[in-house]
């Protein structure tokens, strides 16, 4: 396997899109940087398993979120009602999370990225929360990944990562696909050639 030592933070999040793909499957890649999330960028630059490497990162960004939030309750839960559901006509506990079959009295009983980024605009106001853009890690992912992550609620984390790891599957189809039919077109080219 090739060194690849990145100047700086810089030239990690410019050629990132690149460093991702198959071309530097075998090069190891390394940083000085005293930011946790380049360090653990890089960390997962270097699993080049690409299903493992999507289980790296989605429970990064879940221990980051998990991390931001410890400690506060910005949701001001009373009484298992939001602040939401703590106005007069409100019939409705648990929060966001009332309908889902992951909900317990304990608490959600799993790790849903999305959930984890959510929060309503009353919330949003008034409080400093963590977004999407907040988790550069999440440039990693492609197109399909990264959509999903941002609406993928109710969801297990096992199912989560499933269909994280499929859409990463499809994506692969789509190239060899494309790869199958150059390679036709181009050797039925070569054939005309040769019969003329
Ligand atoms: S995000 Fe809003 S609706 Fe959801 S639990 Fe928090 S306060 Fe309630
Ligand atoms: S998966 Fe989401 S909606 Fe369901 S309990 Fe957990 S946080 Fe709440």
């Amino acid at each position: 396997m090739k060194n690849k030592v990145i100047k700086d933070e810089k030239q990690l999040y410019s050629k990132m899109f690149i460093y991702k793909t198959f071309l530097y499957s075998f090069v190891k890649f390394s940083i000085d940087s005293q930011d946790e999330e380049t360090v653990n960028i890089v960390k997962a630059l270097n699993i080049k398993n690409p299903f493992k490497r999507v289980e790296f990162i989605y429970d990064y960004c879940c221990k980051k979120l998990d991390s931001f939030y410890e400690g506060k309750n910005i949701c001001g839960f009373k009484n298992n009602k939001c602040i939401v559901q703590q106005g007069p006509n409100c019939k409705f506990c648990n929060g966001c999370c009332r309908l889902c079959r992951y909900q317990t009295t304990k608490g959600c009983t799993t790790s849903n990225l999305s959930c984890k980024l959510f929060y309503c605009d009353t919330i949003q106001k008034n409080n400093e929360t963590l977004k999407y853009k907040d988790l550069k890690i999440l440039k990693l992912f492609n197109l399909r990944q990264k959509m999903m992550v941002n609406d993928n609620f109710f969801a297990h984390r096992k199912e989560f990562l499933l269909e994280l790891k499929l859409s990463l599957i499809s994506f692969w189809g789509i190239r060899m696909l494309l790869r199958i039919i150059k390679n036709l077109i181009y050797c039925k080219k070569l054939k005309r050639e040769r019969t003329q």
